[in-house]
This record gives C-alpha cells, structure tokens and sequence, in this order.
C-alpha cells in the first residue's frame, strides 16, 4: 500500500498515511488540528527499503560497474560423451 503525504493548511507538520491506490484520499482530517489536510504530490521512494527487488538491482549494478576479479580461467571439466555410438570417436576433433 502506498504511503500518502498530506499537508494541513494552517501550518501543522505534514503527516502520511498509508491508503491503497483506489481508494487515497484527496484531503483527510488533520491529527492536530482536525482541519481538512490536501494530499501532496510527491516523489515516490523508489530506492528506499530492503526489499528483494532493491538487493537483486543493487547486486546487477554492482556486477555491470564492478565485475568480479578473476583469478584463474575456470577449470576444464571433462564432459559426458554426447552420444554412446563407438563409430563417432572414429570421428575428427575440433
Ligand atoms: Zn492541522
């Protein structure tokens, strides 16, 4: 659910307050005053929690700007032979 901004218009601090999107408010209550408070507009807190999806970004960054150091070339593992006909080792190697 998104946290809503409000702002009371004789001076009171801002407040939020969480609403989901079909049903946020254009103005509430105020806490301190009980005035009408109008929503404000403002800049969504894109890159703010420790959500999963924020650590995978961070961690893709962080691979695009900064690769791994790589000591050595990966080792070479021997691999299953791709077919079991005893006529196809008979066959030139690459
Ligand atoms: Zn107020």
């Amino acid at each position: 659910m998104p946290t809503y901004v409000f702002r009371c218009g004789r001076g009171c601090p801002d407040f939020a307050e969480q609403h989901s999107m079909a049903t946020a408010p254009a103005d509430t209550p105020c806490p301190s005053c009980s005035g009408q408070a109008r929503r404000r507009i403002g800049a969504p807190a894109l890159g703010v929690g420790n959500s999963t999806g924020m650590r995978v970004q961070d961690a893709t960054r962080a691979t695009a700007d900064s690769p791994d150091v790589v000591r050595s070339p990966p080792g070479s593992r021997r691999r299953a032979p791709l077919t079991a006909n005893p006529l196809h080792r008979k066959l030139p190697r690459p």
